[in-house]
């Protein structure tokens, strides 16, 4: 017997069919004699739906409404599996995040969770009840409902599972788990079988879609194994795989993944754009006014590259910020050009981040070597470099995203055999 937290995305609750395929995974492993707490996403679009309402009814409105509002998709999805799982003679009982209490700061649309109260689903778990949790909602001490940011429900999910000391959790999800990189680009990408939480924190903030960021951090902080695996697998039947667990990915502690590869997957984002300084001054103060500036404006730099000064006077400058800022971050710029003091600036959204990730790099030299000479044999242009112990980003021509991707991925033998 264990506890576990089982998690459906969108998709996987669109409608009262794929509701009813949910609730025979959840009686599958109700049958089995675990404690079970499911957390749902809203029906797939319906967040969409509500988010669109909100901007129609007043572009510029109160978030905490704007909450009220879009936290409403998950009230219906939990009450609607409870009533199937009834139907089917698994006792269960929805919760919404106000009911458990699911507590949060009072940063409305993007609301971190605080505390969880775990002892109330405990308690159902006792009464030989199924916990149905609506995922990305909580509420704030001024007892209004909060939202966690789009995707929120897996965070939800592995904070649950860390509230009642869960086994495990299971995100259902569209897809069978985390590949090597985007098959859509890549046919030859392999599923993993196991990610580290590190890894798939890189994988996860650089453009893999499968997990919110945060529910990664979540699970590496609790040390949760999270399971990235298929809600469309045939509910029932056996449920058989590596390590007694069926076909998915296990996000797990690097120690337990004995087939370590220097690199696991190759991850790539569009939503990056270029900025470059040129000629700014080369003195104490300058990167401070910079960056300060664009942080005031909440704007997220990544990328940053600064060359060493020429004339020992002045430098040149360049950094990447989120597309959807560029505008407004050459706006700041320029705004601010008389106290940063530079000749020009110039930007540009044609632009990829492609990164390398592996945990086995930090005790492989020269993977950014070969990954230098396999990009330059293509003649693909390097435009900035960053990296950190687990990862090799570069910045390249958006052109070129397939052609690098299929380069690293086989020169790293990803590539399925
Ligand atoms: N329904 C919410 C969204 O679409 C939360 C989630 O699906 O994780 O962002
Ligand atoms: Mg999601």
């Amino acid at each position: 017997m264990a506890r576990i937290v089982m998690k459906f995305g969108g998709t996987s609750v669109a409608d009262l069919e794929r509701i009813r395929n949910v609730a025979r995974h959840v009686k599958r492993e109700f049958d089995a004699g675990n404690e079970v707490a499911v957390v749902v996403s809203a029906m797939a679009g319906f967040t969409n739906q509500l988010v669109a309402w909100t901007r129609e009814a007043a572009p510029l409105h109160d978030a905490r409404e704007y909450d009220t509002v879009v936290a409403a998709g998950e009230q219906i999805s939990s009450g609607l599996l409870a009533i199937v799982l009834q139907e089917m003679g698994v006792p269960a009982r929805s919760w919404l995040g106000w009911q458990i209490p699911l507590m949060t700061d009072n940063a409305h649309g993007v609301a971190r969770i605080r505390q969880i109260a775990g002892e109330t689903l405990i308690e159902r778990f006792r009464q030989g009840q199924v916990a149905v949790v609506a995922g990305f909602q909580g509420i704030a001490e001024d007892n209004r409902i909060t939202t966690l940011g789009r995707g929120g429900s897996d965070t939800s999910a592995v904070a649950v599972a860390a509230a009642i000391g869960a086994d495990r959790c299971d995100i259902y999800t569209d897809v069978d788990g985390v590949y090597t990189t985007d098959p859509r680009i890549v046919p030859e990408a392999r599923r993993l079988d196991r990610v580290a939480f590190e890894e798939m924190l890189e994988m996860a903030s650089l453009g893999a879609k499968v997990l919110q960021v945060r529910s990664v951090e979540l699970a590496m902080v609790h040390g949760i194994p999270t399971f990235v695996r298929s809600s469309f697998d045939p509910p029932d039947g056996p449920q058989t795989g590596p390590g007694n667990l069926p076909t998915g990915t296990l996000i797990c502690d690097e120690d337990e993944i004995v087939e370590q590869q220097i690199v696991t997957g190759i991850a790539f984002s569009k939503d990056e754009a270029k900025i470059t300084l040129r000629r700014v001054a080369d003195q104490p103060g300058v990167a401070a006014t910079v960056f300060g500036r664009l942080s005031d404006a909440h704007i997220n730099v990544d990328v940053i590259v600064q060359n060493v000064s020429a004339d020992g006077r002045h430098t040149d400058m360049t950094f990447t910020v989120p597309r959807a800022d560029f505008e407004q971050a050459m706006a700041v710029i320029e705004a601010s050009a008389d106290d940063i003091g530079y000749e020009e600036v110039s930007g540009s959204a044609d632009v990829v981040k492609v990164s390398v990730i592996g945990i086995g790099m930090r005790s492989h030299a020269g993977v950014a070597a070969q990954m230098f000479k396999a990009l330059a044999e293509k003649s693909i242009n390097i435009q900035a470099i960053t990296t950190s112990e687990i990862k090799i980003s570069i910045l390249i021509d958006a052109a070129y995203t397939e052609l690098a991707v299929r380069t690293l991925h086989s020169l790293y033998g990803l590539d399925e055999a």
